[in-house]
């Protein structure tokens, strides 16, 4: 079995929520498709320890909004990796009902379509959803967020509870066997993939006299998988490209999940 085979699937990203007596959840989806267009379903698959589920099973609704391309990260972080039950992940985003009741958030987001939940079948860790679209809009003319781009440019795995989760061992040792490396050398990348070239050729600067290797590690937080890369620093947060893990400021905190600094660990 090649796992990174799997990483050839083709998906979007997407805001699922629910809503059922005043209570909201939601969380971060690559697993919806359309199944049928008369009338118009879609399929998910949301993990059975995931709150929104719940909240779908009872209230019989859900809506899906398409996160754009350029989404807030920190949104997807939120949604992606705190969980509905102690975390309000609607205190910050806009969010609107339409028909039936289901929150649409339309922050970083180019498309929304609101669903009844009209099938529900069993796989085991997940449960498959079907749900009619009773209505739908366009938010944005911007490009959608693609599982690729989250992967490739976000440097973001999926969340444990993802329907398309491989845990990060599994892939590091695969990366490394000799088939791999065979494959690896073989395959062409096709240009404009998507792939960030300074990433795959691991562009690390010239080691200069003064140099300490260590200022290069790079550190990974264990909530999220997010990748602290000293060469790109954290511009965002106001971290230029070349700061080592142990200059960040001391509340330095993850960008994709909100994690503190103790939350990250070297990559090795
Ligand atoms: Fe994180």
């Amino acid at each position: 079995m090649q796992y990174k085979a799997f990483h050839k699937l083709s998906y979007g990203m997407y805001l699922v929520t629910s809503a059922w007596e005043g209570a909201r959840a939601g969380y971060v989806a690559n697993t919806v498709f359309q199944v049928t267009s008369a009338p118009p379903q879609v399929a998910l698959s949301c993990h059975k320890n995931n709150d929104t589920l719940q909240v779908i099973l009872k209230s019989g609704v859900f809506s899906i909004s398409v996160l754009k391309r350029e989404a807030d990260v920190s949104l997807i972080g939120e949604f992606g990796f705190m969980s509905s039950s102690w975390f309000d992940k609607f205190a910050k985003v806009n969010a609107e009902v339409k028909s039936t009741g289901a929150p649409v958030v339309t922050d970083s987001c180019v498309a929304w379509l609101d669903c009844r939940l009209v099938h529900s079948l069993d796989l085991g860790t997940h449960q498959l959803l079907i749900g009619e679209v009773l209505d739908s809009g366009l938010l944005s003319r911007e490009e959608p967020l693609t599982y690729q781009w989250y992967r490739d440019h976000l440097k973001m795995l999926a969340p444990r509870n993802a329907p398309t989760y491989i845990d990060r061992e599994t892939l590091e040792k695969e990366e490394n066997s000799p088939a791999s490396e065979a494959s690896e050398a073989s395959a062409t990348e096709p240009s404009g993939s998507g792939t960030d070239p300074g990433r795959a050729m691991d562009a690390s600067p010239a080691p200069t006299q003064e140099h300490d290797p260590d200022d290069d590690e790079q550190y990974i937080c264990v909530v999220c998988g997010y990748v602290y890369r000293p060469e790109d620093g954290d511009p965002a947060a106001g971290i230029p490209p070349g700061t080592p893990f142990s200059d960040l400021p001391e509340d330095y905190r993850c960008p994709i999940c909100n994690a503190g600094k103790d939350y990250f660990k070297p990559l090795g």
